[in-house]
Order: structure tokens, then C-alpha cells, then sequence
């Protein structure tokens, strides 16, 4: 590694080590709070392991709550990560008790929020890696297309996978992704549980910080 690339990825540690507090839930796109900073929002089905990976990325235990209801979170969460980032959680999807009506108002809210955010510089999609890109998937990324918001997509819970099932499932994503207009090429695989692909994420989200 590069000496530069030791530089970033020590800044990035540092940078989500340090502050990260939950400053706004809002439950309508009416509500959102001025921007003050760059965003990074968080998207994913129920149950993808998005609250799991944002605490393995601030290195906190319940920073976003973990869910034991798949799907009862319903707010679009905002946190300050040392004043240079805000990191956005947004409700999961995908549930299938779910009626027709909520998809719908999910849909509607995070379209407002997407729509809205002139400093969202980044979504990032989690997919559990051991389900893949599902059709619930695709709509959002269909929907995150139609935004023009750049996406990438995160495979969750690499430790479910066998060692030798990575690269078809890194390669599977990516060919989906490549299907997409605004989502970028590049595929994260990550687990929340062992800390695989943390790091890089970190590093990467760095980046878009001020
Ligand atoms: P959310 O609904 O997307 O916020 O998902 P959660 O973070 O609540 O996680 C859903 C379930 O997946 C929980 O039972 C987690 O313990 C599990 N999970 C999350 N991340 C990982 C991971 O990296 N590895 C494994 N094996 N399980 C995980």
C-alpha cells in the first residue's frame, strides 16, 4: 500500500472513531433538517443488516438500533459524524406483511428525501449477500436511477458466505449494477460481524466527508 493510501485510510479510522450523534428523526420528507453537511444515506430491505453495519462503521454498539422488528423503523434517522459527514439511515423496505399503501408512502418519503438533499453525495444499497440482488432491489435502484443520486451497493453479512462463493456473488452484483445508470461499478462486500470490507468502507466514505 501506498503511503498515501495509509494516510486516508488512518484518517478515515480517526474520523469514525470520533464523534457520531443522532441529531433528527423524521417521519415525513416535510421534516428534514436544514443540510449543513455532506450525506451518505443508507437504504436497504428489512432485515439487510443496515443498522448492524452502521454501527460496525462508527464502532458502536446501538448507535442505530438493531431490529428485532424487521421493518418497524420508519423514520429517516440523521447523524453527525464529527461535524463532517451526516450519515443518513433510511427506513428499510421490502417487507412482505407490508400492504400496498406502505410501500407506497415508503416510497413517496424516500423519493422526497432523494429529491430533495442537494448535498447527498452518496447512496450506499445493502443487499444481504447470501440473497443477492432481489426485485425489490431493483426497484429502488430503478427509483435511485431516476434520482441521478450515484449508488453503490454493499453486500451485507460476508461471513455467511463461504470463501469460495465470494467472487460469484461480488460478480452477480455487479452485473446488475452495471444494468444501472447511477450506480457505480464497484461492489463492497462487508461484514458487520467480523469487520470484513469496514475499513474500506470507512475509507471510501471519508472521502466524500468535508
Ligand atoms: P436492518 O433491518 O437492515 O437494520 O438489519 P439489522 O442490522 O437489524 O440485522 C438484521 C439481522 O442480520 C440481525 O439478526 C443481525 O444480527 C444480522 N446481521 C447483521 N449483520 C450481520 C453480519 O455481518 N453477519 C451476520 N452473520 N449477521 C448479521
Amino acid at each position: 500500500m501506498t503511503e498515501a493510501a495509509d494516510t486516508k485510510d488512518e484518517a478515515a479510522r480517526k474520523l469514525f472513531a470520533g464523534a457520531c450523534d443522532f441529531i433528527w428523526g423524521a417521519t415525513s420528507a416535510e421534516q428534514l433538517p436544514p443540510e449543513k453537511l455532506n450525506e451518505v444515506a443508507f437504504v436497504g430491505r428489512s432485515n439487510a443488516g443496515k443498522s448492524s453495519l452502521v454501527n460496525a462503521l462508527t464502532g458502536r454498539k446501538s448507535l442505530a438500533r438493531v431490529s428485532q422488528t424487521p421493518g418497524a423503523t420508519r423514520q429517516i434517522n440523521f447523524f453527525d459524524l464529527g461535524g463532517r459527514l451526516m450519515l443518513v439511515d433510511l427506513p428499510g423496505y421490502g417487507f412482505a406483511k407490508r400492504s400496498k399503501t406502505e410501500a407506497d408512502s415508503w416510497q413517496e418519503m424516500i423519493f422526497s428525501y432523494l429529491r430533495r438533499r442537494a448535498r447527498l453525495r452518496r447512496v450506499l444499497l445493502l443487499i444481504d449477500a447470501r440473497r443477492g440482488v432481489m426485485d425489490s432491489d431493483k426497484q429502488v435502484m430503478a427509483l435511485l436511477d431516476q434520482t441521478a443520486v450515484s449508488y453503490g451497493l454493499v453486500l451485507t453479512k460476508a461471513d455467511e458466505l463461504k470463501a469460495a462463493e465470494r467472487a460469484t456473488v461480488i460478480a452477480a452484483a455487479g452485473q446488475e449494477a452495471r444494468k444501472h445508470t447511477a450506480a457505480l461499478a464497484e461492489i463492497q462486500l462487508t461484514s458487520a460481524l467480523k469487520g470484513d470490507g469496514i475499513p474500506e468502507l470507512r475509507t471510501h466514505l471519508a472521502a466524500l466527508a468535508q
